[in-house]
């Protein structure tokens, strides 16, 4: 099945001018000392605002930030994102106190053609996240039309993600929904070889993501933190590596399904190692990692390993830093293979908030064929499972 997009909804004859349009972006930020401190989910969603706004529509923004748990909490609201906007759109960017009700009413009857609202905080409400219908349909009350941008929040069934759609006019994808599936769709159905790189800490988290990509990857490469409860789960020494002990079956699974499937999964073979977790620490290449000593980064065979693999591939996902690469002297690994998935002629594919970081910390952002804004939304479907904010597109 396929989903409206932009194109469909600034193509029709009646166009958006004029009509009340509510965008759902992903604008959650990180803020420090009350201002965004990285701009990135904000500069994601200009496109569709720009073309949106230059068709004469009446934009209602709206999007989460953070985990309030229901209540409205002043750290989380998004008026520091309102002003962060208006200073990339070089326009003004009215804010409305509340996501429903009175005040945001008020707020929408306000708006000419060509301009745009942001809306308070949707989970100041805990009806957003348990998809209440009552909400959703107060959330709706404000528009005509209705684009999902959010790509991020895209595998979450919430309230302005899903259950909104049942209550508006039309509801199409805006051009980061839509880039991003096309791009995802790429290693859903990839050319082959299909290489997959997983490292970073979400150790519990990804390994449901190895266990579904095992089969239909070519090779499998794993690093970060993640590669250690592997190597334990083959009872090989971890040192005071990061581990999940009890996730050892788990890890054991992946590498059955790898091996039944015909598949090649590659662990790392050397280790830089650290006692401490910091700048200036002294560290070691070894084969195995000692009692006393953590695996903080993939050694230069590994990384040689992986990139090797990431010249042979015509198609690359990666998600997850391969080491601590916030430090330095353990960041040489996924340096590696940042410069070798730069270099390579595969589609390739970078998910995941650290792992963008670690891409655009070493300048070979503009390298990679796509970085994908939304991390989880990225890993659920690439693994085959359907994005509920997408099949709600689908449907309407
Ligand atoms: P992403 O945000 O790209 O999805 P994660 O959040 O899963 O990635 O993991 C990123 C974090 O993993 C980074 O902060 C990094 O320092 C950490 N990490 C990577 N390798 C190790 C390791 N060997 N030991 C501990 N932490 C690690
Ligand atoms: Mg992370």
């Amino acid at each position: 099945m396929s989903v409206a997009t932009l194109d469909d909804l600034l193509g029709e004859p009646s166009g958006v001018r004029g009509r009340r349009v509510f965008v759902r972006a992903d604008l959650n930020v990180p803020l420090r000392d009350g201002r965004p401190s990285d701009d990135t989910r904000i500069r994601a969603a200009l496109g569709t605002l720009r073309r949106l706004l230059a068709g004469g529509a009446r934009v209602v923004l709206a999007s989460h930030l953070g985990r309030p748990k229901g209540g409205a909490k002043p750290e989380l609201s998004l008026r520091p994102v309102a002003a962060r906007l208006a200073e990339l759109l070089g326009r003004p960017v009215a804010f409305a106190p509340d996501c429903i009700g009175p005040a945001a009413e008020a707020a929408v009857a306000k708006l000419a053609d060509g301009e745009v609202l942001l809306l308070e905080n949707l989970r100041f409400h805990e009806e957003e996240e348990k998809n209440d219908p009552a909400f959703a349909r107060q959330l709706a009350a404000l528009a005509d039309v209705y684009v999902n941008d959010a790509f991020g929040t895209a595998h979450r069934a919430h309230a302005s993600t899903a259950g909104i759609v049942a209550f508006v006019r039309s509801a199409v994808a805006g051009d980061l929904l839509r880039e991003e599936l096309d791009h995802l769709r790429v290693v859903r159905g990839p050319e082959r070889p299909l290489l997959c790189l997983l490292g970073g800490a979400k150790v519990s988290d990804k390994l449901a993501v190895l266990e579904a990509l095992a089969p239909h990857t070519d090779v499998l490469a794993v690093g970060g933190a993640m590669a250690y409860t592997f190597l334990l789960a083959q009872g090989l020494p971890t040192g005071d590596s990061l581990v999940e002990p009890d996730r050892a079956p788990d890890a054991r699974r992946v590498l059955a399904a790898a091996r039944a499937a015909g598949r090649e999964l590659l662990l790392p073979v050397d280790h830089v190692i650290a006692e401490k977790l910091e700048a200036g620490a002294a560290t070691r290449v070894v084969k195995e990692v000692p009692p006393g000593w953590r695996g903080v980064d993939i050694g230069p065979e590994t990384a040689a390993r992986y990139a090797a693999a990431a010249r042979q591939a015509r198609t690359i996902f990666w998600n997850g830093p391969m080491g601590i690469f916030e430090i330095d002297a353990f960041a040489k690994g996924t340096e590696a293979v940042a410069q070798a998935v730069a270099n390579s002629s595969a589609r390739s594919v970078v998910g995941g908030g650290d792992s963008l970081a670690a891409v655009n910390k070493l300048g070979l952002g503009a390298r990679i064929g796509h970085l994908s804004t939304g991390g989880g939304a990225s890993l659920e479907y690439v693994q085959g499972l359907p994005l509920p904010g997408v099949v709600a597109l689908e449907r309407a």
